[in-house]
Order: structure tokens, then C-alpha cells, then sequence
């Protein structure tokens, strides 16, 4: 895209600090029931849910983990049988040797040094096996202390057909999203942008005739 055509449409739009709050708020009218797609009912379900989310669908993962919480109810279960056994009932996840493995180290370190409890704060989360800081992040905002901004495939592209960041390193993409989105919208923002990138603002060919914040996105094809 030319340089000059960039430009005018950032200039059309206006900076970002003034779109972003009207980006959040149509939004949410846009997308109200934008939330975890991944079922639990306790924190330790949710660790469990968003490490055996990686490389696979959720509707997938929802489906191996029915049978599973029924199986595995505390720590202590999932170190109680055999690797095999573990690989087995989380197979249909994908990785399933390599998680197994994460799950039952993760374990053993909530165990040993967390009281058998999911840790809250960011900096513990990212210190449990097989826990990188999306994972960390999609965490703690399910728990209701977001400490950062959930960046993943939807949220990278829509920040930045947004022009809401330059950014390529979804680390350094996080750091501009917190500068920005004011903090009481951590939790929701990455959920608002992952459900219109997967129903409006679609990789391939967004629909931006049907976007509710086409007029303030300065990659907007109307
Ligand atoms: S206007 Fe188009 S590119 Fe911009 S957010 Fe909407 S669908 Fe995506």
C-alpha cells in the first residue's frame, strides 16, 4: 500500500488515543456475549483449559476436557497415574506428550510451592511449567485481575489493521495495547477483538461494509 495512501487514511481517522474508547464501546454493543470460549468451573480447570488450548481449537479442547474434570479433580490426580494414561485422555488436544508433561510439572509445582491453589499474580503464573505469558494473561484476567493485554493471532491482526500499533513482537504489541486501553478494559479488550476478528474482521477478506468501527479504522475498504 503506498505510503501517501497510509497516511491520509490515519490522518481520516484521527489518533488513536481518541478512537480507542469509541472502538471499545461499539464494540461491546457489537459483541456482548464476547468471553472465554473455553468451559470450567474452577481456577484449576482454567489453568488446565488454557495450557491444553495451544495449537488447537477450543471447541476442541471443550471437548476432551467433559470427560477429563471428571477424571482429574485436584493436582494430586493428574500426577496419581501413569504419563501414558495422562497422554491419553488429553490426545485429541494435539502435543499431547509435551503438555502431559507441562500439566503434571505445572502439578507438582502448584503442589509444592502454591499450596495445591492457582496463583493470581502474573509473575507466579509465568513460573509454572508450560505457562508462557498468554497463557498467564488469559489467566489472570479470568480470574478477575488482568496484569496485561492477551495478545494472539485476532488481537495482533485487528490491533493492527486498527492502527493501534506498528508492532510485529506480540510483546512489544502488549506494551502498546497497555499504554492505551485504559486498565478497567485489560480483561475484555483481547476478547472483543478476537470475537469481531472472527466474525467480522476475518484474516482473509474482512467485512468491513459490515464493521462497526469502519469509520475509524484507518484499513477500513469503505
Ligand atoms: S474496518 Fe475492516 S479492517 Fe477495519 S476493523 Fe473493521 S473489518 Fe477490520
Amino acid at each position: 500500500m503506498p505510503q501517501s495512501y497510509v497516511h491520509e487514511a490515519r490522518r481520516r481517522v484521527g489518533p488513536k488515543r481518541a478512537r480507542i474508547l469509541p472502538i471499545i464501546e461499539r464494540l461491546a454493543s457489537e459483541h456482548p456475549d464476547a468471553k472465554i470460549a473455553l468451559r470450567y468451573r474452577s481456577e484449576l480447570e482454567l489453568l488446565v483449559s488454557v495450557m491444553l488450548s495451544a495449537q488447537t481449537t477450543d471447541v476442541n479442547v471443550n471437548r476432551v476436557t467433559g470427560p477429563l474434570f471428571e477424571k482429574y479433580k485436584r493436582p494430586e490426580d493428574y500426577l496419581a497415574v501413569p504419563p501414558e494414561e495422562l497422554e491419553r485422555d488429553i490426545y485429541a488436544t494435539g502435543f499431547f506428550r509435551q503438555k502431559a508433561r507441562a500439566l503434571r510439572a505445572t502439578m507438582a509445582m502448584l503442589l509444592e510451592e502454591f499450596d495445591g491453589r492457582v496463583p493470581r499474580r502474573l509473575d507466579d503464573l509465568v513460573l509454572l511449567p508450560g505457562v508462557a505469558r498468554k497463557t498467564a494473561n488469559v489467566v489472570a484476567a479470568e480470574l478477575g485481575n488482568p496484569q496485561g493485554i492477551v495478545v494472539d493471532t485476532h488481537v495482533r491482526r485487528l490491533s493492527q489493521r486498527l492502527g493501534l500499533t506498528r508492532q510485529e513482537d506480540p510483546i512489544k504489541i502488549e506494551r502498546d495495547l497497555q499504554r492505551l486501553v485504559p486498565r478497567e478494559h485489560w480483561g475484555l479488550f483481547p476478547h472483543l477483538l478476537i470475537w469481531h476478528g472472527r466474525r467480522v474482521c476475518i484474516a482473509r477478506v474482512p467485512r468491513c461494509e459490515h464493521c462497526a468501527v469502519n469509520d475509524l479504522c484507518p484499513s477500513s475498504r469503505v
